[in-house]
């Protein structure tokens, strides 16, 4: 007989601690089982860049709550979240400037403040942008980044506050069925039994979901960020910016750096081992994404490379996450697939998944949209827009 909980939750990431704190807040009695330490997977790593510039509904209303959150995260979770307000300016080419028009009104209808600037008002803000054929942008005042260190922190505090349980160093090696019903999990060391178990692995949730037998199509793709130190007299913070017409983002980084990374749709085709990979940043990434952001703003040409890293996007066709059960009436649940754009809906993910497992649902938060059969069903969840990569 192991340990017994209400509910285990596989991984400690931003889906597994908000998860976890929403299901003790409801009474529930839980642990959390992380293989290695709290945040070594993609969130711990992750640009953490919080806007609400989506191309649907649900994942703006995802975002706008989730910012709610972020930004008075000592009262609504707890400790601090570094929440850092930027401002977040998209810029796309003349073709999509009716999509971003109507991208902005649906936001507005949601309550998001945000607006669309012309070539004069962004060159008044900016005036170290190089607009090139850009005519319109969109701008959300509100959006920001966080740390996802401390965010994670902050989330486990609360959950523990609240009386749950997370296990570092516990890897879950096997997930137990019976009668079509999950009793538990193995670790090396010990069992945990539970009647839910909720896989919340990132990158390596199809991994995780093969433990019982199912598929999921998630991939655990590779992706690189890179750094430059920015040159007087540019050390003061910029707001993050998404060009759609070179596919670079970029963000404001303490210590004068910019934080550099692509919006490449290749990325899900960089399949990796999530336990083998290489993560280093490359060479030739370091080159492309400097002279993408060079086009931009051309003062940073004389701006220091300051190195980066790699890390994992857990990516599923329509690069949207699956918040399902796995095994109908099975007790078996997955969180998961992110695809590269998930720290910033992580409270709203806590909420909906937590009210899976109750069997409620928040208004609007709506779950059955991220359901593990609508690839097969021919509904996958897609923006409206062309350049709606970014979800
Ligand atoms: C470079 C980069 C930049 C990003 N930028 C942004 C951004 O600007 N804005 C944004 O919103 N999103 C961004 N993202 C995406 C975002 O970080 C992820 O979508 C989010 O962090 C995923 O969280 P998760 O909890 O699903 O997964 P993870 O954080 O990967 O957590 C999964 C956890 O499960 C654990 N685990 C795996 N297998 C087992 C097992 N068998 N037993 C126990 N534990 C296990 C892992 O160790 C890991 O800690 C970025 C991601 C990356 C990599």
């Amino acid at each position: 007989m192991g340990q017994t909980y209400d509910v285990i939750i596989i991984g400690a990431g931003i889906m597994g601690c908000s998860t976890a704190l929403e299901l003790s807040k409801r009474g529930l009695k839980v642990a959390v089982l992380e293989k290695s330490t709290v945040g070594t997977g993609s969130t711990g790593k992750s640009s953490a860049i919080i806007r609400q510039h989506y191309s649907n509904e649900v994942t703006a209303r995802m975002a706008h709550h989730s910012l709610g959150v972020f930004q008075n995260f000592s009262d609504a979770v707890t400790g601090e979240c570094g929440f850092t307000q930027a401002g977040f300016l998209v810029l796309t080419s003349a073709s999509d400037g009716k999509g971003l028009q109507e991208n902005v009104a649906l936001h507005r209808k949601l309550g998001i403040e945000t607006e669309i600037i012309n070539r004069d008002e962004i060159l008044k803000r900016w005036p170290y942008i190089a607009l090139g054929e850009t005519t319109l942008a969109a701008y959300e005042p509100q959006a920001g980044y966080a740390d996802p260190n401390l965010t994670l922190n902050g989330y486990v505090q609360a959950a523990k506050d609240q009386g749950a349980r997370v296990y570092q160093e516990t890897l879950v090696s096997g997930i137990r069925l019976s009668g079509g019903k999950v009793n538990g999990v193995d670790t090396p060391l010990e069992s945990f039994d539970a009647p839910v178990v909720i896989n919340c692995g990132g990158p390596w949730g199809a991994g995780i979901a093969r433990l019982a037998g199912v598929e999921l199509p998630i991939n655990s793709c590779r992706v690189q960020a890179a750094f430059f130190r920015r040159p007087s007299p540019y050390k003061d913070p910029h707001p993050i910016v998404a060009d759609f017409v070179h596919a670079v983002y970029w963000r404001p980084e303490t210590g004068n750096l910019t934080l550099v990374g692509l919006i490449d749709p290749e990325e899900e085709n960089y399949i990796v081992d999530p336990d083998a990979y290489n993560e280093n940043v490359d060479f030739d990434f370091i080159a492309d994404a400097g002279e993408r952001l060079v086009k931009r703003f051309p003062a940073l040409e004389d701006s220091e490379s300051a190195g980066g890293f790699a890390a994992l996007y857990a990516i599923t066709p329509d690069w949207h996450p699956i918040i399902d059960e796995m095994i109908e009436g099975s007790g078996l649940y997955v969180c998961a697939g992110f695809s590269g754009h998930g720290f910033k809906l992580g409270p709203a993910v806590g909420l909906m998944t937590a009210d899976m497992v109750i069997g409620v649902e928040t208004p609007g938060m709506k779950r059955h949209l991220f359901r593990r059969t609508r690839y097969e069903e021919g509904k996958p969840v897609r923006g409206q827009y062309d350049y709606s990569i970014v979800g």
